[in-house]
C-alpha cells in the first residue's frame, strides 16, 4: 500500500524555519546508539546527543522498561499535597552525586521551568531572610537559560529576548568571556578570570544588596560551546559571596558527565548555591528538571513561613511525574552501572583530538571545546546564522546531526561514542567544512 504523504501544516516546530522546513525536511523516524535513521532509511549519526540529552545513546531498553513498569504501576500522582515514594528516591539518589551541599531538590518538566523556579526560590531565599529588597538578577552576555519568561530575562542572546523585552524582568548583564585572541584555545584559556568583575562593577552600580542572584552556564552551552577562563568561576563565587548573591549554575548542559565530573561545578571546583539540570536526567527519554539547592536554602524557606500553608507558592502538574522519576533512576543506574562518566571523561582527549584536526579547513573560524562538547564557530556568512543554517542542513545531507546556533556549531556526541564513531562523525565535518564558499 503507497504510504500518503506526511502532513505537516499542523505542526508549527520550536526555533525553526517552518517555511524552510517545509521545503526540505529533515525527519527522524528511528534511533539507536549514537544514530537516527530518516524516514526513508537513511543512516545519520548523532553528534549532538539529540540536543545534549542522550548521553547514553539512543534505544536504551532499561529505561525503556522502567517507564513501562511505571505507567503500569502508577501513572500519574499529583504533588500538591501528595507525594509517590519514588520521587524520594530520586532525590536522594541525586543528591548523592552533586556537590556536596546541595541537598534538597525540586522537580519540574524542562530546563526552561527549573530556570524560572530556581529565580522564584532565590527570591523566597531573600525574603525569608529578611532581604525582600534584593529582586534583580545578574547573567550574562550570550548566556541561554531557556525561553520562560524569567530565562528569557536572563538571555544574553539577543534573538531571543528582542521581541520579548515587555515581559522581561529586572536582569542586568555581565561580558561573555570568549575573545578573538583565545581563538583554537582546547579547553579553559589562561586569561580572562577578570571578567569576572563584571559582577562587582554591577554591584556598585546597582547596589549589591538589590541583587539576588547571578546565573551562568558553567560553559555557555547554546552559543557554541565558550569554556570559563581559569579562576573566571571561582572569582564569580568570591565576589557573590562577599555582597551575599547567591550563585546559580545553569548545568542542563553541562550536567550528567558531559564534561567529565558528574557536574561542572565538581569539575571546575566551585560550589555554586543553586543548580539547574534537565536534559540526560533522563538521558532525553521523558521530559524532567530539577533545581537542586543548598540545605539551609530550602531551610530557611520552610523556617520562615509559620501558617499552614505551601511555604513556596509554587509548582507543576508534572513535578516529580513517576514516570520521569523512573527515567531518571534507570538513567542514574546506566551513569553508575556503565562508569559513563568516567567514560566520558577518558574519550574526551580522543574526541577533542578529532575536533582540533578540524582547524585549517574553509569555513573553520575557531574551534573550542571541553570534556564532550565542542564549538565550531564558521567564518562569517552574508547575514548572521545563514551559514550555521546552510551548514547544519549539509551536514544532514551527508549523514551527520549537529547543533547550529547562528553561525556556530556545537558537536557533543553521546558519552557511549566510540573512538570510530568519533572518526567517522568528523569525516563528514571535514567533507562539508572543507569546501569553499
Ligand atoms: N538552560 C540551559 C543552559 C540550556 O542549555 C537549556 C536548553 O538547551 C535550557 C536551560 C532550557 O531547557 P529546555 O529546552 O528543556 O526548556
Amino acid at each position: 500500500m503507497d504510504q500518503q504523504p506526511l502532513n505537516m501544516d499542523h505542526h508549527w516546530l520550536p526555533f525553526t524555519n517552518n517555511k524552510l522546513f517545509h521545503a526540505e525536511p529533515q525527519l527522524f523516524a528511528k534511533a539507536s546508539g549514537v544514530r537516527y535513521w530518516t524516514p526513508e532509511g537513511r543512516e545519520i549519526l548523532d553528534g549532538a546527543s539529540g540536543l545534549f540529552c542522550c548521553a547514553a545513546g539512543h534505544g536504551r531498553r532499561e529505561i525503556a522498561e522502567a517507564v513501562h513498569a511505571q505507567l503500569l504501576e502508577l501513572d500519574y500522582s499529583p504533588h500538591f499535597q501528595r507525594a509517590a515514594p519514588i520521587s524520594f528516591e530520586l532525590a536522594e539518589r541525586l543528591s548523592g552525586i552533586l556537590p556536596k551541599g546541595l541537598d534538597r531538590v525540586f522537580f519540574g518538566s524542562s530546563g526552561s521551568e527549573a530556570v524560572d523556579t530556581a529565580m522564584k526560590i532565590c527570591l523566597a531565599y531573600h525574603r525569608a531572610k529578611g532581604e525582600a529588597q534584593r529582586t534583580r538578577f545578574v547573567s550574562r552576555a550570550w548566556g541561554y537559560h531557556g525561553v520562560n519568561l524569567g530565562g528569557t530575562s536572563l538571555a544574553g542572546m539577543v534573538g531571543n529576548r528582542r521581541e520579548f523585552s515587555s515581559v522581561t524582568c529586572d536582569v542586568v548583564h555581565m561580558r561573555h568571556t570568549w575573545s578573538d585572541e583565545q581563538r583554537f584555545t582546547r579547553g579553559q584559556p589562561d586569561d580572562g578570570a577578570w571578567l569576572a568583575d563584571d559582577l562587582e562593577e554591577l554591584c556598585k552600580t546597582y547596589g549589591g544588596e538589590t541583587i539576588a542572584a547571578v546565573f551562568v552556564e558553567p560553559i555557555a552551552g547554546s552559543i557554541g560551546t565558550i569554556v570559563p577562563p581559569k579562576g573566571y568561576l571561582q572569582r564569580l563565587r568570591a565576589i557573590a559571596d562577599k555582597h551575599g548573591i547567591l550563585l546559580v549554575f545553569d548545568e542542563v548542559i553541562t550536567g550528567f558527565g558531559r564534561t567529565g565530573a558528574a557536574f561542572a561545578s565538581q569539575e571546575f571546583g566551585v560550589t555554586p548555591d543553586v543548580l539547574t539540570m534537565a536534559k540526560a536526567l533522563t538521558n532525553g527519554a521523558i521530559p524532567m528538571s530539577a533545581v537542586a539547592v543548598k540545605t539551609e536554602i530550602q531551610q530557611a524557606v520552610i523556617d520562615s513561613i509559620k501558617a499552614d500553608r505551601p511555604e513556596l507558592m509554587h509548582g507543576y502538574t508534572y513535578s516529580a511525574h513517576p514516570v520521569a522519576c523512573a527515567a531518571a533512576l534507570a538513567s542514574l543506574n546506566i551513569y553508575r552501572d556503565d562508569g559513563l562518566f568516567a567514560r566520558g571523561q577518558a574519550m574526551s582527549d580522543a574526541f577533542l583530538d578529532a575536533v582540533f584536526s578540524l582547524r585549517n579547513l574553509a569555513q573553520v573560524h575557531d574551534l573550542r571545546g571541553y570534556g564532550m562538547i565542542s564549538g565550531i564557530q564558521l567564518t562569517p556568512g552574508k547575514t548572521p546564522g545563514e551559514k550555521g543554517s546552510l551548514v547544519q542542513r549539509l551536514l544532514f545531507k551527508e549523514g551527520l546531526h549537529v547543533k547550529a546556533t547562528g553561525d556556530a556549531l556545537i558537536f557533543a556526541p553521546a558519552l557511549v561514542t566510540t573512538e570510530d564513531e568519533i572518526g567517522a562523525m568528523t569525516d563528514i565535518l571535514r567533507k562539508v567544512l572543507g569546501r569553499g564558499e
